[in-house]
């Protein structure tokens, strides 16, 4: 047993564990980052980057198909399932390998291995002790099924859906939350056909309510079926496909059934709770300043109750090393934090939605607008619709930016910064957008908010 001591010890190396130790480094701590699988955890192997990959070739099948609208001759032949996975992988590949290079070039001790807590302050691995004079918990999180549904066979989670090699025929998304509709919209791009089903009353029940009701048009134009406010009751598996119940009565057959029902923390038997840990229902408890109860141990990423997001753990994982150094770095603020959904169309939002606005300020002390990309000529060009809406507190900031519609997703960037810098619409209608963008629409709401619509009808 050798015993190693660091300034800062990081259990886990995804998003949160990776950016700790980075920030930490540059911050000249020595630091010991364990990781028993790849650095860049989730995120980079088995979440954003492989999903997002995934929905480009999922893109560019769509363009294929609707090539001719477009005046180009073009014939979708099929989908190359290997190919595809080839793309990804190496996409992933090149990520995981100039992460690797620059986490060594930082002088970072990365310990490969199996991590437990033994005490408030060590680590072990192995046969290894490693001991910080701070603790950073990482572990992340891990793909949850319901009470009694097995994952197994034709039943399966996103780390299964990544790895297939063929296009499912007919596939059965359980859970309408951010994962099942990504994988609903990549599958029916392939030619899937897809039912999702969902026990809350709305796709992406996180959203504002007229975003979830512009995606559910959006899906059901597309061709993708969903079965809202029932839950589902059983799942019988054949050697061809699966039967799933609901408790509605219906039974839908299909060749795969997908469980996207949400991620717990993956905190069970790393010897947090035997160190006194305080915990509820295995996610790891902190105060604002991401510090657990135990004096000089911290948390970052999906352990920590809140958004699951890889850059709310990026940023988690820099708090903390800058409180750790001393530089009392401003508490995070979750509601500012931005998200993005790239299903087809894409959903992304910052801030309060209105019912959320309504409830912390009156309904009567804040407005909203939608502004339609129909008014929008870049959107016109891409053949896309949806819509942009802005909730604002009356003579106040905007406060929520509620965006659908292809490649929105990329116009967050200016939405958080205006929600998170508390700009009024009259600061951003004064801010001159260029034409012709979808950037422009957001823009254009702005003016509308601030009494002085320009290409917008109401
Ligand atoms: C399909 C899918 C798509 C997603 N898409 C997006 C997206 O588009 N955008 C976005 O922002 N977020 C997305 N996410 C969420 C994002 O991946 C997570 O929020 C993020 O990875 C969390 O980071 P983390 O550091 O908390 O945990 P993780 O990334 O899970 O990293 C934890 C690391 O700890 C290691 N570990 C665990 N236990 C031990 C131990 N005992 N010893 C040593 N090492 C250990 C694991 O091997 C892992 O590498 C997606 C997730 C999934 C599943």
């Amino acid at each position: 047993m050798a015993d190693h001591n660091f300034d800062v010890v990081i259990l886990g190396g995804g998003s949160g564990g990776y950016a700790a130790a980075l920030r930490s480094a540059q911050l000249g701590k020595s630091v010991a980052l364990i990781e028993k699988d790849k650095l860049g955890g989730t995120c980079l192997h088995r979440g954003c980057i492989p999903t997002k990959a995934l929905l480009h070739s999922a893109e560019v099948a769509d363009v294929t198909r609707e090539a001719a609208n477009f005046g180009v001759s073009a014939n979708l032949v099929g989908i190359d399932m290997p190919a595809v996975n080839k793309y990804r992988d190496g996409i992933v590949d090149r990520l995981y390998k100039g992460l690797s290079g620059l986490v060594a070039s930082k002088n970072i001790t990365v310990v490969a291995g199996e991590g437990r807590m033994v005490g408030p302050k060590t680590i072990q691995v192995g046969d290894d002790n490693y001991t910080g004079v701070n603790v950073v918990l990482a572990s992340g999180s891990y793909s949850r099924s319901l009470p009694g549904l097995q994952i197994g066979g034709r039943v399966i989670t996103s780390e299964h859906a990544l790895q297939l090699n063929f296009v499912p025929n007919k596939a059965i998304v359980l859970g309408g939350g951010v994962i099942g509709v990504e994988f609903a919209s990549i599958w029916k791009s392939f030619g899937t056909e897809v039912t999702i089903v969902e026990g809350l009353s709305h796709l992406v029940p996180n959203e504002d309510e007229a975003v979830s009701k512009g995606l559910e048009r959006a899906f059901r134009k597309r061709g993708i079926d969903f079965k809202l406010g029932v839950r589902f009751s059983g799942v019988e598996q054949s050697e061809h496909g699966v039967v799933v119940s609901l408790e509605d009565g219906t039974k839908l057959e299909a060749e795969l059934l997908l469980v996207a029902v949400g991620r717990g923390p993956n905190t069970a038997g790393l010897g947090y709770e035997e160190q006194g840990v305080n915990m509820d229902r295995g996610f790891v408890l902190t105060n604002d300043r991401l510090q657990t109860n135990l004096p000089g141990v911290y948390a970052a990423g999906d352990i920590v109750p809140g958004l699951q997001l890889a850059h709310r753990g990026f940023q988690q994982g820099i708090f903390i090393a800058e409180e750790i150094a001393g530089l009392n770095p401003v508490a995070i603020d979750e509601t500012g934090i931005p998200k993005v959904t790239y299903c087809e169309p894409e959903v992304a939002s910052v801030g309060l939605s209105e019912a959320k606005a309504a409830e912390t300020y009156g309904a009567e002390n804040i407005s909203t607008y939608e502004y339609n990309l129909g008014g929008n000529g870049k959107s016109q060009i891409l053949g896309t619709a949806g819509f942009i809406k802005l909730v604002r507190r009356n003579n106040g900031p905007v406060i929520g930016v509620h965006m659908i519609g292809s490649r929105v997703g990329e116009q967050i960037g200016e939405a958080q910064l205006i929600v998170n810098w508390e700009a009024y619409p009259e600061d951003v209608a004064t801010l001159i957008h260029a034409h012709p963008t979808m950037n422009e629409a957001i823009g254009e709401a702005h003016l509308a908010l601030a009494g002085k619509p320009l290409h917008a009808h109401a």
